[in-house]
């Protein structure tokens, strides 16, 4: 069956075009057609929204369904708030639930409420499933969720960690319970998802237990171009005695922060080989990322009362050997060891780069978020 993929970013849209089998899994070529469309509304663009967007995918795929046609669309979506513990089946009361979560999501959730829509209208009795960046997380204790602020900024405005890449966290929690030959239900790890975005995911009983990303994808890690953790006073330190407007702090911490704003880089390639050839700046950037990373690993080590595997994902995580060697070099108080040969040989398998004596394995497994949501669709919207 064929299955249409949608990933609405804030002025792009990502779409793959799956052949999955009546049971959910994939073919042996499964991607048929996929494609990226930009600068949707931006000046000079000729695409002014998502609905638009969709109706040029619609006539992209026309020549590839040749007459065929789809059997169900699933979307991404990053914000499902409280509301969303679970991919859901869209009905117009989702929808409209999505949208109402904008206030959380304000560049993400709108367009994908577009999509939906656009879809909708485009195919009226095509089968459409929504899976959320956060609703992995849902399961997290308040312990991990609450912030030590007013209880009021909580129950007035929803101010709480939700934590984002859930679809990542789950494909690749239940990948490395398969490949460990544990239970999932019994599972406990420490899930990198390292990409352009990055997130640190504690599992305990095959669950999201913690999450470094938090009321926004900005928290946690050093990213790309975001930086992390930081001390909030800062903002009102900038604003007040540099002249700084929050939307400017909002933009530089988000988009000019991270590697590229102590390396000039945003690609971990460029990072990588710059440090190589001496540059001191891209060296201490490296060590500001790997060192915050390991940290985080320590702790959720503590929070899944110890971890039966590290798990590296995503572009970094999958593909950067050097960097890996760099958070796993400080590992050394929790017995982790790993094989530098092992560490380096390039797979698109789930495979173990520690050695036997490592009192934790490492696990690097790839990701396919396309492939979950396309899973999850299957499931949702046509095996019942
Ligand atoms: P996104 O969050 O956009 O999905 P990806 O998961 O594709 O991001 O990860 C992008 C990151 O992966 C970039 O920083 C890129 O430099 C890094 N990356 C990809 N391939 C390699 C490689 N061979 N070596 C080092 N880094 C890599």
């Amino acid at each position: 069956m064929l299955i249409l993929v949608i990933n609405s970013g804030s002025s792009s849209l990502k779409y793959q075009l799956r052949e999955l089998t009546d049971d959910g899994v994939d073919t042996a070529e499964p991607v048929v057609a996929k494609g990226l469309i930009e600068r949707i509304g931006q000046p000079g663009s000729a695409i002014t929204d998502h609905a638009q967007a969709l109706e040029h995918v619609a006539a992209e795929l026309e020549d590839v369904l040749d007459g065929r046609s789809i059997d169900a669309a699933g979307h991404r979506v990053v914000h499902g708030g409280e509301r969303f513990s679970a991919p859901a089946l869209v009905t117009p009361e989702v929808i409209r639930a999505i949208d109402r979560l904008a206030p959380l999501a304000p560049l993400h959730n709108p367009p994908a409420a577009q999509g939906l829509r656009a879809l909708s209208a485009q195919w009226p009795d095509l089968p459409q499933v929504v899976v959320f960046d956060t609703s992995f997380h849902q399961t997290m204790p308040r312990q991990a969720w609450q912030y030590a602020v007013p209880t009021t900024w909580y129950t007035d405005y929803g101010i709480r960690r939700y934590g984002f890449h859930g679809t990542s966290h789950d494909l690749v929690t239940g990948l490395t319970a398969e490949h460990l030959n544990i239970s999932r239900e019994e599972f406990r790890g420490i899930i990198l998802h390292l990409g352009n975005g990055a997130s640190a995911t504690a599992i305990r009983d095959g669950r999201s237990v913690d999450t470094s990303m938090g009321y926004t994808p900005l928290a946690g890690l050093v990213m790309g171009t975001r930086s992390g953790d930081l001390d909030p006073s800062i903002v009102a330190h900038l604003c007040s005695a540099h002249g700084y407007t929050v939307e400017e702090i909002d933009r530089v911490l988000n988009q000019e922060s991270g590697l590229l704003g102590m390396t000039g880089h945003t690609d971990m390639r460029q990072v990588l080989e710059a440090a190589e050839s001496g540059d001191r700046e891209a060296e201490a950037g490296l060590q500001v990322a790997s060192y915050r990373l390991a940290k985080y690993i320590g702790g959720y080590h503590v929070a899944v009362d110890g971890a039966q595997a590290i798990v590296f994902t995503a572009g970094i995580g999958e593909n950067a050997a050097p960097f890996r060697a760099r958070v796993l070099d400080r590992l050394g108080a929790l017995g982790v060891e790993y094989s530098a040969e092992a560490n380096t040989q390039r797979s698109d398998a789930v495979r173990t780069i520690s050695t036997p004596e490592s009192r934790i394995p490492v696990v690097v497994a790839p990701t396919d978020e396309e492939q979950a949501i396309a899973a999850a669709t299957v499931e949702l919207a046509l095996r019942r």
